[in-house]
């Protein structure tokens, strides 16, 4: 009967829950964020732009770590980037007043018109976004970078067409043009013929100065020629370059995703562990469960064998990926037990290293942990209280 009405109990204080009382964050799965990492790497960013302007690229959420957490992280940065206008919007109405860029334009006239009442710079990028602004109604003057497809086959004009519409922009006293900028595909690619001929193409005279690099083609770039950058991945702390670790790069994580062990037993030789059974002890085994899945962003397809954290020691991931568990193998860790801490990638474990095993790469990883997963400062800017 007890267990019975302690479970009515409680699922009666959760409905009653008072809107406004944080709920309960007990569940150990947890990204930890360092914006002091955030701000270290924004400066090695900065550092390698000659002079020029760098733009903080927080678009997705901050590549899944909190858009107004970055924001106000790096409340210094020259400006910021955003994918969209609702993204900016979310800034704006936060009171985060640095200069911001849409990196996909404006999709409708109200959006122009939004941008005019926020203050809100527009990538310029296809003929339809020009003729919506002829029916938009301005109420300021719209910065506008003009965007130019230098070969990555993706958004933006054709070097000739981006300068006859840079002609019609700057007849029109509402919509200022601020610069030509440009793409690349495979800046990470040492070596690439693709960089080397987009490269080739901007290399010309242009009436305005230039927006090329990311954060692969800043880290390459020898000769910067950018007045304004746009670093993402790297504000994250992980390397965009193939072969070079962050660590190389001198960049410092700032997501670590971390949990507890909250079962351990012992299984003989033989005995499968998780769904599907692919997972066979070869020994008697000690098995290690952490409150952490695919419904935190975990990916499903990590490889037995992937390195796990586990008291300060990495550990081998078994079995398949459950949805709000992972299983390791701690035969060789004696040490760990329920409640060790565990971390899934950040300060132990790079996030590249791990991206690569599952076939990805870093970004997709980070902007995957799911909602469920609070966000908690550990460096705590001044206007911060810890909740992101
Ligand atoms: C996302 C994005 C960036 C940042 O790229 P990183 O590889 O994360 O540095 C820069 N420019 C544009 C247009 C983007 O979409």
């Amino acid at each position: 009967m007890r267990p019975i009405i302690l479970t009515c109990f409680a699922a009666a204080f959760y409905i009653l829950l008072p809107a406004g009382i944080p709920a309960p964050m007990t569940r150990p799965a947890k990204a930890l964020l360092n914006w002091s990492s955030l701000r270290h790497n924004y400066q090695i960013a900065k550092s390698r732009c000659a002079g020029g302007q760098a733009w903080a690229v927080i678009k997705a959420n901050g590549y899944g770590h909190g858009l107004l957490g970055c924001a106000r992280a790096l409340s210094s940065a020259d400006g910021f980037a955003v994918a969209c206008m609702d993204e900016a919007v979310i800034l704006r109405e936060a009171g985060i007043q640095r200069p911001l860029l849409v990196l996909q334009g404006a999709y409708d006239s109200q959006e122009w018109q939004l941008a005019s009442e926020l203050g809100i710079e527009l990538m310029l990028h296809h003929p339809q976004q020009w003729l919506d602004r002829q029916v938009a109604t301005l109420v300021a003057p719209v910065a506008v970078w003009l965007k130019v497809n230098s070969g990555m086959n993706r958004l933006g004009l054709r070097p000739q067409q981006a300068l006859a519409l840079y002609q019609q922009v700057s007849n029109d006293p509402l919509v200022q043009p601020r610069l030509f900028a440009s793409h690349f595909a495979e800046a990470e690619e040492v070596g690439s013929r693709s960089f080397a001929s987009q490269l080739e193409c901007m290399n010309q005279e242009w009436p305005l100065p230039l927006s090329l690099c990311n954060s692969a083609a800043i880290l390459r770039a020898d000769k910067p020629v950018d007045a304004i950058s746009r670093p993402g991945i790297m504000l994250y702390g992980s390397s965009p370059l193939a072969g070079v670790s962050a660590v190389d790069l001198g960049l410092k994580p700032v997501m670590q995703l971390v949990s507890s062990i909250i079962a351990v037993h012992e299984v003989g030789a033989g005995e499968a562990v998780g769904y599907g059974g692919d997972w066979i002890a070869r020994r008697d085994s000690r098995i290690g469960v952490v409150a952490m899945g695919y419904g935190d962003g975990y990916p499903r397809s990590m490889p037995a064998g992937a390195p796990v954290a586990v008291a300060g020691q990495i550990c081998p991931l078994i079995g398949r990926v459950s949805m709000d568990m992972i299983t390791v193998d701690l035969t060789d860790c004696p040490q760990a037990d329920i409640g060790s801490a565990v971390e899934l990638w950040g300060e132990q474990i790079a996030i590249d290293q791990l991206a690569s095993l599952c076939g990805t790469i870093s970004y997709e990883l980070f902007c995957q942990v799911t909602a469920r997963v609070p966000r908690i400062t550990r460096d705590l800017p001044s206007d911060n209280n810890g909740q992101v």
